[in-house]
């Protein structure tokens, strides 16, 4: 995690000191700061704890930060690692970041690197909406897809991929205005998926047509995209039928 608490306080691991004591915010057991040269500064738990942000990587800590940053460079007020309590039945939420725009409007960014079932994006999405917070989501390219937009520029158009539901969901809720982001890069693509077509081969008993396949998408990237260059919209509703739980959307920036 980035942020830890030292006497109540929120500290940013990157003003962190060795001696110091920090405690978990979500957990409260202890937590200590790394403050190496390699990676990003952050805190650790101890070996035995139980808690979510046990086990979570360099590249998910360096993808808040980045957005983070960006956003109060902004003079955006915004918070990582933000505790959202909801009156949900979905339960109380961590926000990667929670941005508050300065009409008051709320947007929690979630930066998502493990696979996510469409019931659970719509649980969390739905805790969300009943804090009266808008929900960002922002799924990590996995490394496969990482290697194969490695320097490409402008358009990419990728076939037989093996598109995540949390992909699947964020193309039919946003259309034509979903993100993703690559982390080898640390930039962000905007992606559509269409349906791979699978040629079935004519015999006797019929065949010889395409039928969309299950498994894999052909998407088309556009970017990459510097986070600076992007900036969030409240999208209008009307023009997102899908659902009524995902209302930010990431636009490029004019
Ligand atoms: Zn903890």
């Amino acid at each position: 995690m980035l942020v830890a608490l030292n006497n109540g306080k929120r500290v940013f691991a990157s003003q962190a000191k060795r001696k110091e004591q920090y405690l978990c915010p979500h957990c409260h057991s202890q937590v200590v700061p790394h403050l190496g040269t390699k990676v990003i500064h952050h805190f650790k738990h101890k070996p035995g704890a139980t808690c979510t942000y046990k086990s979570e990587s360099i590249e998910h800590l360096k993808a808040k930060e980045i957005v983070f940053k960006a956003l109060t460079a902004r003079g955006l007020q915004a918070q990582v690692e933000a505790y959202v309590s909801t009156l949900s039945p979905f339960g109380n939420r961590i926000a990667d970041i929670l941005v508050t725009s300065p009409n008051g409007a709320k947007v929690a960014i979630e930066l998502q690197k493990t696979n996510i079932t469409e019931n659970d994006i719509i649980k969390r999405s739905k805790a969300y909406a009943d804090a009266n917070i808008n929900s960002l989501w922002i799924p990590f390219a996995p490394p496969k897809l990482s290697k194969e937009l490695a320097g490409e520029k402008g358009y990419c158009h990728i076939e037989k991929l093996s598109a995540t539901q949390l992909m699947q969901w964020l193309d039919k809720i946003h259309q034509d205005r979903a993100w993703i982001y690559d982390p080898s890069s640390q930039m962000f693509w905007k992606y559509e998926l269409s349906h791979h077509l699978l040629y079935v081969e004519s015999t006797d008993f019929g065949g010889g047509y395409f039928k969309r396949s299950k498994r894999w998408h052909d998407v088309s990237f556009y970017g990459p995209y510097k986070i600076s260059d992007l900036k969030i919209k409240k999208a209008n509703l009307k023009k997102i039928p899908a659902t009524e739980y995902q209302l930010a959307s990431l636009i490029r920036s004019e």
